[in-house]
This record gives structure tokens, sequence and C-alpha cells, in this order.
């Protein structure tokens, strides 16, 4: 087995070599925890059969984590002056394949077709840039990738509003389109100690397992993501008055609405945060129904 990366000691030696400055706008907090990645990698449950993608390799400390216990890796790094450092690090490996490409803008379909053929288990495992969580996990999420989990790290309070259940706070559109597609939960609180420079907020590490099917069945998808978010538009009014300012022809529609709410069997004085997934489906269904 090799040296470690991510010792606080190899890190600093890899960077000092490489004179390399880090990028807040791009998210760079670098884990120097051995612990803390071995943790993150039994949480993904790999196995030799596995492929892996990595977001955001960074200098490699998570990657050689992954190469060790699957089958291949498949990493997106958008920070160009960080190739010739991981083709040093990442040398002792032949199982991983980086690929120099915004997350956001990368055919992920056309990639797991391409490295990972012939393998069916593939799961997502990184150390997300916190500039980016959300649009990264949805894109995950609504591009029907084949995956069969998500093992990530983020900012604590976006893990919360993940795994919300109805009634508390932190239960909003986020926590619905996650819970759809997956069954959510945290499973590590993580300390700023353990990242090089230090985040200004605690993190944590979800993990996402995608169900056979969505939670519920809706009639159209987009437009049930449309109510729910419209829903959640000002958390302190009702249900009836965010679908009425927050959707498009809302105020001319405000009595379908209400008929609406109704015939769904949900009081239109409610707030959005009361409501299960289970009653966003069917109202979304009666509204797609009713309005113009
Ligand atoms: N995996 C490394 C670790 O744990 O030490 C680095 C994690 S750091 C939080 C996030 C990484 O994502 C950085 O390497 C950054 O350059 C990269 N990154 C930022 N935005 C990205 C994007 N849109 N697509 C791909 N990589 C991105």
């Amino acid at each position: 087995m090799h040296k470690d990366i991510a010792t606080p000691l190899r890190t600093k030696e890899i960077l000092h070599k490489y004179g390399f400055s880090f990028k807040k706008s791009l998210g760079q907090n670098f884990l120097v925890d051995t612990n803390i990645l071995r943790k993150i990698t039994e949480f993904a449950d790999l196995t030799k059969e596995t492929g892996v993608i990595e977001i955001g390799p960074g200098i490699g400390a998570l990657t050689e984590h992954l190469a060790r216990t699957s089958k291949k890796v498949v990493a997106f790094e958008i920070d160009q002056r960080l190739l010739p450092i991981l083709e040093d690090t990442l040398s002792p490996y032949d199982n991983i394949q980086i690929i120099h490409q915004d997350i956001l803008k990368a055919n992920v379909q056309d990639v797991i077709e391409k490295e990972f053929s012939g393998i069916k288990d593939i799961m997502v495992v990184a150390n997300l840039p916190y500039y980016v969580t959300t649009p990264i996990l949805l894109k995950l999420l609504t591009e029907q990738l084949p995956l069969k989990g998500i093992v990530v790290m983020l900012q604590k309070e976006v893990a919360d509003r993940v795994s919300a259940n109805p009634g508390t706070k932190e239960y909003g559109s986020l926590s619905i389109a996650i819970q759809y597609y997956t069954k959510a939960e945290t499973v590590m609180i993580v300390p700023k100690t353990v990242f090089n420079p230090q985040p200004n907020v605690d993190s944590a590490v979800i993990r996402l397992m995608k169900r056979d099917k969505p939670i519920v069945e809706v009639e159209d998808e987009a437009f049930f993501f449309q109510i729910t978010r419209a829903s959640f538009a000002q958390r302190r009014k009702t249900i009836l008055n965010n679908l009425t300012s927050a959707l498009p022809n809302g105020k001319e529609n405000k009595d379908l609405i209400l008929s609406s709410l109704e015939k769904a069997n949900i009081d239109p004085s409610r707030r959005g945060e009361t409501l299960s997934i289970q009653e966003f489906a069917a109202l979304s269904d009666v509204l797609l129904r009713t309005l113009p």
C-alpha cells in the first residue's frame, strides 16, 4: 500500500511542490484526514465490482481510497492546474480515469456507457464543491442515470434539508426532489478541522440510495417539481397564497387553485412545509388536470 495523500504533511508537500494556491470560488477544501476518507468509502459499500464516479478529485485524497476498494474510478475535475498533480499523485493506480470537465456540463450518461460497460453497480462518491452541491445532486438524479446510489460530503445545512421530514423547518422542495428518487440519510457529521483550508460551515456525509421507482407516481414529473417549488416560494405564506403568486397565471386562476386544493383534501390555509410527498403528488395531478 502506498503512503496516503491525505495526511496533513503529505498534502502540504504536494501543494508546495506544485506551488498550488486554493481557489475559493471552486470550493477547494481538501480533506486531510485518512480516517474520514476510509469512513466515506465504507458508507458507499464498494466492492471490486463497483464503478465509481467522483466529482472534484482535488489532489486525489479520496480518489486513491476509491481506487483501492472499487473496480474503476472516473473523476471529473474542473481545475486544469490539478491535472499534472493528479497524474503524479495517482500514478500508482491503473484503474483511475480523470476527465477535465465541469460536471454540470458533462454528458455523464455517455461517460458511463463508455467507461463502465459491463459494470452494474455504479456509485457516485465525492467531497463536493460546496458552491454547487444542489445543482450537482439534482443533475445526477433528474438525468435518470443508472446509479445505485450517491455518498457525498456537503454542507451540514444542506444535508439537513435533504433528509428532512414534513413539519420541520428544513423540509422543502430539495427534500422532496431528493426523497422522490432516493432513500436519503445523513450518515456522519464532519468537523471543519479535517479540511485544508477549513470551510466556514459544518459538513456532513449523506447517503442517497436510488429507489427502484419514485416514492410516488405522478402524471407529470416536471409539473410536480414546479408545484413543490412554488409551494415553498415564501415559507410563511399559506399554500394557496404561494401557488397563486408563484405559479405563472396563478393570480387569474385563484379559484381553480382553491378548488384543486379542496379536491385533493388539502386545507388551503396550510403551509407547504406540512404537506407530505404523497399530498404534493395528489395536488399536482389535480392541478395538472384543472389549470388551463
Ligand atoms: N476530493 C478532494 C478532497 O476531498 O480533498 C477535493 C474536494 S474539494 C471540496 C472540491 C473539488 O471539486 C475541487 O478539486 C474543485 O476544483 C472541484 N470542482 C469545483 N467545481 C467543479 C465542477 N463544476 N466540476 C468538477 N469539479 C469541480
